[in-house]
């Protein structure tokens, strides 16, 4: 064990099991200990007494293990970039990238969003992957293997639970979705976490906003709450190990009880206890003067407010309905209560928008910038990319001469008026969204990327040699009654309501 880690529960170091796993994040050790999801799904299984586990970053040089002696192997795959690390940890422990050249275990597996809502650009690697919320069924994964003679009696089980899709097999999966009963936290706490010491913890899952772009909100519909008092009961906890704590979860603010829980931690910070807090973004309309206060007694002095697009029109489009007043009666707030500044976060590119929409970015920067003087105003713009089960998978994005010609219009605007602007680098967006609505022939695609070093240019050579249509997935506008790859993905709601709501979208005045 690190001795830098603290464990909030209480570990069987003593356990001696004979089916060992490795849970791999793909990336380094300092960000897999921030990653609430990562780390609640170890401790379920360490807790478990019939499997031993341990974790695997990709700058592990250690393990407790032999990868000879590992049964099962699973990647927490969040971003669509994550394979080429992947592909990198696997090679470290010489295991064959592609699964028809591995015969034995350990059975290699995925889950995670990216995998959850279109895994078909990686079934070439992949024995099996988790669709959905992972929690309640990994544990009946490793039953499975733990209960199989061999490889191929393990995955033709595993086909027949819900959740867990084994691409040999190319069944139609049902996506797991999990009540939320208890709070997950942050299981182990680490001084060498990105973000040092600090207790993450989940109040929502799930977004009920239903942004037609946003796979964070149809990927875990219905919007999911973790009961006050549970709530109550994990902060505490938290606190008893550290002082800082991360509230967690895609619109925390649309908690019913997220300002019961300000409220609650103000009033511990006004009795004089030492509390820093953080929260992922907040929308507009959840910002009031308690919030604010909390926020800033808790340490926190900039926050980022999503407002996605300029002009009301285009925020109507993409459900994000929300008025300029309310965005600068948010801003007034953040002030008077003593934030330093705000980040806006929005993207380019999106469905239906026009050069009006972009000019509508600068004049807000404008307004922001002469009516709040002294107020730090920064903007952060990523660029449209369609994601599987959202209402906007059906639309391409535009083509990446545009949005650059767009991009460096904002930064020269934004630059006049003294705003400090971020974008996203189209070029990777524009590859993120051929590999979001990819299918089962990109796998050579993928390989050779990987292989000629996963850079810009080694995407570009790759789609060259195989001669893929690269524009196709990522730019062209799909028909309706087209067939699409993440079709055998059960999901609700389902693809009748994702069209409707495409139409009632796109629709909008
Ligand atoms: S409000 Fe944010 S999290 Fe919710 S659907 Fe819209 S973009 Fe997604």
């Amino acid at each position: 064990m690190n001795k830098k880690e603290v464990y909030l529960y209480n570990k069987n170091v003593n356990k001696n099991s004979d089916f060992i796993m490795w849970m791999a994040f793909p990336g380094i050790y300092s960000f897999s200990m921030s990653s609430l999801g990562y780390l609640w799904m170890y401790k379920i299984i360490d807790e478990a007494d019939n499997v031993n586990i341990e974790r695997i970053c990709s700058d592990t040089s250690n393990t407790k293990y032999k990868i000879s002696d590992v049964n099962l192997f699973g990647f927490s795959f969040s971003f669509d970039m994550d394979f080429l690390t992947i592909f990198s940890m696997l090679e470290k422990y010489n295991i064959p990238l592609e699964s028809k050249d591995r015969d034995d275990f350990p059975l290699i597996f995925a889950g995670g969003p990216v995998v959850s809502a279109n895994p078909e650009p990686y079934k070439d690697f992949f024995d099996f992957f988790i669709i959905g919320d992972g929690e309640d069924i990994n544990l009946e994964v490793v039953k499975i293997c733990k209960a199989s003679q061999n490889k191929q009696e393990a995955l033709k089980k595993l086909s027949e639970i819900n959740g867990v899709y084994v691409p040999k097999y190319a069944q139609k999966v049902k996506k797991l979705t999990k009540k939320l009963t208890e709070c997950i936290y942050t299981p182990v706490l680490s001084e060498n976490a990105f973000f040092k010491n600090t207790f993450i913890l989940e109040m929502a899952r799930g977004c009920a906003n239903r942004c037609g772009f946003c796979l964070a909100s149809y990927l875990n519909l219905p919007l999911r709450t973790v009961p006050y008092e549970e709530l109550i009961k994990t902060i505490e906890l938290g606190l008893s190990h550290t002082n800082k704590i991360a509230l967690l979860g895609a619109q925390i603010s649309a908690h019913p009880h997220f300002h019961d829980v300000c409220k609650y931690i103000y009033e511990k910070i006004n009795n004089g206890q030492n509390v820093e807090m953080s929260v992922s973004s907040l929308r507009v309309d959840a910002i009031t003067p308690e919030v604010i206060k909390t926020l800033v007694a808790a340490g926190q002095k900039n926050t980022t407010l999503a407002i996605e697009a300029g002009s009301e029109r285009l925020r109507r489009v993409i459900n994000k309905n929300l008025t300029e007043s309310q965005i600068f009666n948010a801003v007034k707030i953040a002030k008077e209560n003593g934030l330093k500044g705000l980040k806006f976060y929005g993207m380019i590119g999106l469905p239906s928008e026009t050069d009006d929409d972009i000019n509508a970015l600068i004049e807000l920067g404008k307004k922001l910038k002469s009516l709040y003087k002294g107020f730090d105003i920064a903007f952060g713009f990523s660029s449209f990319v369609p994601k599987p089960n959202t209402p906007f998978q059906w639309c391409g994005r535009e083509k990446t001469k545009q949005l650059e010609a767009k991009a460096e219009f904002l930064k020269k605007e934004f630059h006049k008026l003294g705003i400090t602007v971020h974008i996203s680098s189209i070029k990777w967006d524009y590859w993120q969204a051929v590999l979001s609505r990819g299918d089962g022939s990109l796998g050579k695609f993928i390989l050779e990327v990987y292989k000629q070093g996963g850079k810009l240019g080694a995407f570009k050579s790759a789609a060259k040699k195989f001669n893929i249509d690269t524009d196709y997935f990522a730019c062209t506008d799909y028909e309706f009654a087209q067939k699409l790859p993440w079709d055998f993905i059960e999901i609700k709601p389902g693809k009748e309501f994702l069209i409707k709501e495409n139409q009632r979208l796109l629709n909008q005045v």
